[in-house]
């Protein structure tokens, strides 16, 4: 295997050249013996964010591949005391080592099946990025993870998340849904919702701290903290979303029936179970905004600001953001201006998940007025 040196962060490593892995002029990074992808700096950098939050002293990383991501925390957070590095693939964790002995990292490397090591260990940490859906590893994460720990995923399958693909939706995380004009909010909803269903299983109560719509992934960090109490609560929270795609009508409920919109008495959409509560923890955010300052080397900068920017904005409204696209052409109306619209409602925000989307807490006929006006 070639090998070719690059950096990330504050890390260098030795990944396969790409070069040698292309197929007619194209790369894909899953053809390469040990998976590294570039465009996944921004996640691993808002999770090195994260973590300066978090201050783990035991960090697992479950599905590592070159290793970059557990060694970009043990290098710029500190203070990390006991560090797994896993991959069921052994060319992985011989690169591994070889990354981990280039940077001075003291880790523990294990070739295991992801869901055997997680039963057999516990961590403040856990981290799960696979190469599509978390599903599999949910339980076994959860489980491995201390009172008071975190764990974070990483989801690739918008399709199944969002509901492109149903039948994969209900086979990977039980959904019973259509695709709703606020999809890409409520795929990372459909992935909480599923996640707390998972701890509550073992009476771990997952409380989401911090969710990002990237480019075509998710990740979200959640908190786990034990009791059987506090489980019930959340799963309070889970909940079916409607849409009516005549008049834009939405409404939560908490079983799975099909809804006639009580406004054009059509067949409304559905999509759940989803979480419907908050999608951030304001304090984590804030901290996480704080932190930014100490990591001014990041490649993704600017991007990362701009994001948790919009996100401290975004995080003050709780419902689904609503598209101005949708909601013009129900009328039949122009699209509005975001910035009028803003300025219209008042109490109102963009959000991260979609450039024509806009986050308020009022009724869509206010919504409405504002594009008549
Ligand atoms: N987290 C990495 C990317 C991981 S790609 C990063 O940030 O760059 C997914 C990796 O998971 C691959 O290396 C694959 O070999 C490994 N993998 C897939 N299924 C696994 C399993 N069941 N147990 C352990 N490793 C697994």
């Amino acid at each position: 295997m070639n090998l070719i040196e690059i950096r990330e962060g504050k890390v260098s490593l030795l990944i396969p050249n790409p070069k040698d892995y292309e197929k007619e002029g194209r790369y894909d990074p899953s053809w390469s013996p040990v998976f590294y992808n570039p465009k996944m700096r921004l996640n691993r950098d808002i999770s090195v964010l994260a973590l300066s939050v978090i201050k783990p002293k035991s960090v697992v990383d479950a599905l590592s591949a070159s290793g970059v991501r557990g060694i970009r925390y043990y290098i710029e957070i500190g203070g990390i005391e006991k560090l797994i590095l896993n991959d069921k693939n052994p060319i992985a964790t011989e690169l591994i080592m070889k990354n981990a002995e280039k940077n001075n990292v003291n880790a523990q490397i294990t070739t295991k099946d992801a869901n055997s090591l997680l039963y057999e260990i516990k961590a403040d940490f856990v981290d799960i990025d696979p190469f599509g859906s978390p599903a599999p590893f949910i339980l076994s994460a959860i489980n491995a993870t201390m009172n008071k720990g975190y764990v974070a995923f990483t989801a690739t399958d918008l399709s199944a998340l969002e509901c492109s693909s149903s039948f994969s939706a209900r086979r990977k995380y039980d959904l019973t849904c259509e695709k709703l004009s606020f999809s890409k909010e409520l795929g990372i909803r459909g992935l909480i919702a599923k996640v707390i269903r998972e701890g509550a299983i073992i009476e771990k109560a997952a409380y989401p701290m911090f969710s990002l719509y990237f480019d075509y992934y998710y990740r979200v960090f959640f908190r786990i903290e034990n009791g059987a109490k506090k489980v019930d609560k959340l799963l309070e929270k889970q909940g079916y979303y409607y849409e009516c795609s005549k008049c834009g009508y939405r409404e939560v409920d908490y079983y799975a029936e099909r809804k006639i919109c009580p406004r054009c008495g059509i067949e409304m959409k559905r999509y759940g179970p989803a979480w419907t509560g908050e999608l951030w923890n304001r304090e984590f955010l804030l901290s996480m905004k704080e932190n930014l300052k100490n990591f001014t080397y990041f490649d993704t900068l600017m991007q990362v600001n701009k994001l948790l920017n919009i996100l401290v904005e975004e995080s003050k409204y709780v419902s689904p953001y609503f598209r101005l696209d949708f909601i013009a052409s129900l009328i039949k109306r122009n699209i509005p201006k975001r910035e009028k619209m803003l300025e219209c409602l008042k109490e109102a925000s963009m959000t991260h998940f979609d450039y024509r989307g806009i986050k308020t807490n009022k009724e869509i006929h206010e919504i409405v007025n504002c594009i008549k006006n």
